[in-house]
């Protein structure tokens, strides 16, 4: 059976160690174009970053370590396009990949419970 648990999310921003510009979908583009979201669509089109399969790369040779759209202040992160994130930030549950520190705390409440 699935496990429903889930754990608070703690805002520490390592889920978004990515950007989003390698994971929108057809359906994201869609929404940002019927909000008029022409700051997310030229960020898409402008395509300064792109996937390579397991890393992302500049094309200007900057490293990009962090989502254009994660800010972080006193430890604590949020995202700035939150209301409208792309499908992937929002189907994504806290503790459910080796990248969120709270992966293995949700495996040992698991194993215990
Ligand atoms: S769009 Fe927001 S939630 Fe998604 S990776 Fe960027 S900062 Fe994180
Ligand atoms: S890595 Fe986990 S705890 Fe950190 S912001 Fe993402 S979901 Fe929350």
């Amino acid at each position: 059976m699935e496990d429903t648990r889930t754990i608070a999310c703690r805002r520490c921003g390592a889920c978004c160690s990515v950007d989003m510009i390698a994971y929108a979908d057809t359906g994201d583009r869609e929404r940002w174009e019927k909000e008029g979201r022409t700051d997310i669509l030229a960020r898409l089109d402008g395509n300064s970053v792109f996937w390579a399969g397991d890393r992302i790369i500049s094309r200007s040779g900057t490293k990009v370590d962090h989502c254009f759209y994660l800010r972080c202040d006193g430890g604590l992160c949020s995202c700035e396009i939150y209301e409208t994130r792309p499908r992937v930030c929002r189907e994504y549950v806290p503790g459910s990949s080796e990248l969120c520190p709270l992966y293995f705390e949700k495996a040992g409440s698991i194993k215990e419970g």
